[in-house]
C-alpha cells in the first residue's frame, strides 16, 4: 500500500513546534511513507488583521522565499528515499479573495500541491478564528447566538471557499471540512448538518477538488473523530472524490496520527 501524507506543518509555523524538517522527513521515511506534502500556513492575506489572541495563524510573509528554497534543497537531499512536495495551507477568508488570488499568482508556481482551509469566519464584519481555543469558540457563541449558528456559518463559508474564483493556482484540496467540530464535546450542535455537508461534497465533486482526510481531530481532546468522520468519507467516495490522508502534524511525532483508526 502506498502511504501519502498531504498535510504536514513545519518549523516555519508560528504556532508549531521547533521540530526540524529533517525530523519530519526521517520519521515519515521510518513509517514507510512514499510521499509527503509540506503545507505550512500561508501568510494571511494582505490587509487582513489576525484576530487570534496570539496573532500566530500564518507564516511571516518575509520568510516565504526561504520556505520554498529550503523545501527545494530538502527534495534534492531525500530524492532517493521519499517524494517531498512543496505546498501551503492557504486560508480562505471571506472578503479577501482578491488578495488571496494575488498571493497565489505569485507563489502558486512554486507549489506542487496545496490545501484551501477555512479557519476564520466573518460574521457582521467581525472575523474569528473558530479553532483557536474553547474560549474563542465560546465568545463566538454569544456573538452568533448559538452553537448551531456557528456551524451553519462555517459550512456556508466552506461552500464559498469551494465556489470562490481564486485564479488558476487555487488549491486542489479542501482542508478539514468539519473543523467546526473541534470542540464538539464541550459545545455540541443540536443537528448533524448532513444537508450542508452533502452540498459541500457535491460541489467539490463537480469541481474535481480533493478532500483532506485529516487525523488531527482524533488527538484533540474535545473532538474524538477525524475531520470529516467516516460516514462523510463514504459519501465522498461514492461521489468519486479523491481522498488524501493528512496528519496535520505540527510535530514530527504527530505524523501518522489517527491513521490506524481511519478507513
Ligand atoms: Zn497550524
Ligand atoms: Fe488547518
Amino acid at each position: 500500500m502506498i502511504k501519502v501524507d498531504g498535510h504536514v506543518h513545519t518549523p516555519f509555523c508560528p504556532h508549531g513546534s521547533g521540530d526540524s524538517f529533517e525530523m519530519y522527513v526521517e520519521r515519515a521515511i521510518s513509517l514507510n511513507y512514499s510521499a509527503i506534502t509540506f503545507t505550512e500556513h500561508a501568510p494571511l492575506p494582505v490587509g487582513f488583521r489576525d484576530t487570534t489572541p496570539d496573532q500566530d495563524s500564518g507564516m511571516d510573509p518575509s520568510r516565504i522565499k526561504d520556505y520554498f528554497d529550503t523545501l527545494d534543497s530538502l527534495k534534492e537531499k531525500y530524492k532517493d528515499k521519499i517524494t517531498i512536495r512543496s505546498g501551503l495551507e492557504v486560508d480562505y477568508i471571506e472578503g479577501f479573495e482578491k488578495e488571496t488570488e494575488d498571493f497565489l499568482s505569485t507563489y502558486g508556481p512554486r507549489m506542487d500541491d496545496s490545501i484551501l482551509s477555512v479557519h476564520f469566519l466573518q460574521h457582521r464584519g467581525k472575523w474569528d478564528c473558530l479553532d483557536f481555543s474553547p474560549d474563542v469558540f465560546e465568545s463566538m457563541m454569544s456573538y452568533y447566538g448559538s452553537v448551531d449558528e456557528i456551524y451553519k456559518w462555517y459550512y456556508k463559508t466552506v461552500l464559498q471557499s469551494i465556489r470562490a474564483d481564486l485564479g488558476s493556482h487555487k488549491p486542489k484540496r479542501i482542508g478539514h471540512i468539519t473543523l467546526v467540530k473541534k470542540f464538539q464535546q464541550l459545545f455540541p450542535a443540536s443537528q448533524s448538518f448532513s444537508d450542508d455537508l452533502s452540498l459541500i461534497l457535491q460541489e467539490m465533486a463537480a469541481r474535481d477538488l480533493e478532500l483532506d482526510y485529516n487525523g488531527a481531530g482524533f488527538v484533540k481532546p474535545y473532538c474524538g473523530e477525524s475531520y470529516p468522520p467516516p460516514y462523510i468519507i463514504k459519501q465522498a467516495r461514492a461521489l468519486g472524490i479523491k481522498i488524501v490522508y493528512g496528519s496535520d502534524a505540527h510535530t514530527a511525532d504527530g505524523l501518522d496520527q489517527g491513521r490506524a483508526l481511519m478507513k
